[in-house]
């Protein structure tokens, strides 16, 4: 069975997607199979990864989601990456899926199940969240084991978390009894202030008694930008960096 993780805040730009393809990533280093879903209507794990633009796939998680993968085919939209993981990728068809889905009896349910038939292949499994809350990133909770939740290393990032926190517990309460936090990551951290230590603190002493906040942080660096453009992992991208480091130190105390 895998282990299913999803990076969500509905704060963007916080990390969410780089965070979803290192990990993965960083997982299939480890010899582990991976299977990556982009669950955000940007593609922007899709294009993170090389496929650019999204908008070249016919089947994406758009399909499984209008429950049509399987007359066309599931297999037809997994693709695999060249660094060890698979891909669902998403584009903007998976905007209209979230009126579609208001008319779908047990909309909430949908990647569940399919993630269901898929579980014996991989050992984990990451889907990226939007940042919306909406039924789309719904499925993907509802699918979860557990929510990685990136946090950029600047003010007040104790504010977008309180709704997200929200919205876990009542998918836990309603519809996934088994859902918990992997715990918060801290990203885009400048080495250079001290600001790091003291959202750490902040983000212990708020949350800290319910969530686990990592000890790995992730600093700032123009190479995990340039990576991403790159469509590749910071491992491959600048195996030296800092960034890479911490990546996967992170995903050693993930997985412990
Ligand atoms: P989200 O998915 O939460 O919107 P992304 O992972 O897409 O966030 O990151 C937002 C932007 O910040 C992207 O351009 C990405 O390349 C950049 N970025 C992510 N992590 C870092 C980092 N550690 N250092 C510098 N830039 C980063
Ligand atoms: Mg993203």
């Amino acid at each position: 069975m895998a282990k299913v993780i999803a990076t969500a805040n509905q704060k963007g730009g916080v990390g969410k997607t780089t965070t979803a393809i290192n990990t993965g990533i960083g997982l299939a280093r480890l010899g582990k199979k991976v299977l990556l879903i982009d669950a955000d209507p940007q593609g922007s794990l899709t294009s993170g990864l090389g496929f650019a633009p999204p908008e070249r796939f016919t089947y994406t998680i758009t399909n499984i989601l209008a429950d049509t993968a399987e007359e066309n085919g599931v297999k037809d939209c997994i693709i695999t990456h060249d660094e060890n993981v698979d891909l669902i990728p998403a584009n903007l068809t998976l905007a209209n899926m979230e009126m579609e889905l208001l008319k779908v009896m047990g909309r909430e349910n949908i990647l569940r199940k399919y993630i269901f038939s898929l579980s014996d292949k991989y050992d984990y499994i990451i889907i990226d969240c939007s940042p919306s809350l909406g039924i789309v990133t719904l499925n993907a909770l509802t699918a979860a084991d557990t929510v990685l939740i990136p946090v950029q290393a600047s003010y007040l990032p104790v504010i977008g978390l309180q709704e997200l926190i929200r919205t876990v517990s009542k998918v836990k309460r309603q519809l996934n009894p088994k859902l918990t936090f992997e715990g918060i990551l801290i990203t885009m951290v400048d080495r250079r202030t001290s600001y790091a230590k003291e959202i750490t603190d902040m983000l212990r002493k708020e949350y800290g008694e319910h969530i686990r906040v990592f000890n790995e942080t992730i600093p700032r660096s123009i190479k995990q930008e340039e990576s991403t453009t790159d469509g590749k992992s910071i491992y491959t991208y600048a195996p030296k960096s800092k960034v890479a480091a911490s990546y996967e130190a992170f995903v050693k105390e993930l997985i412990g």
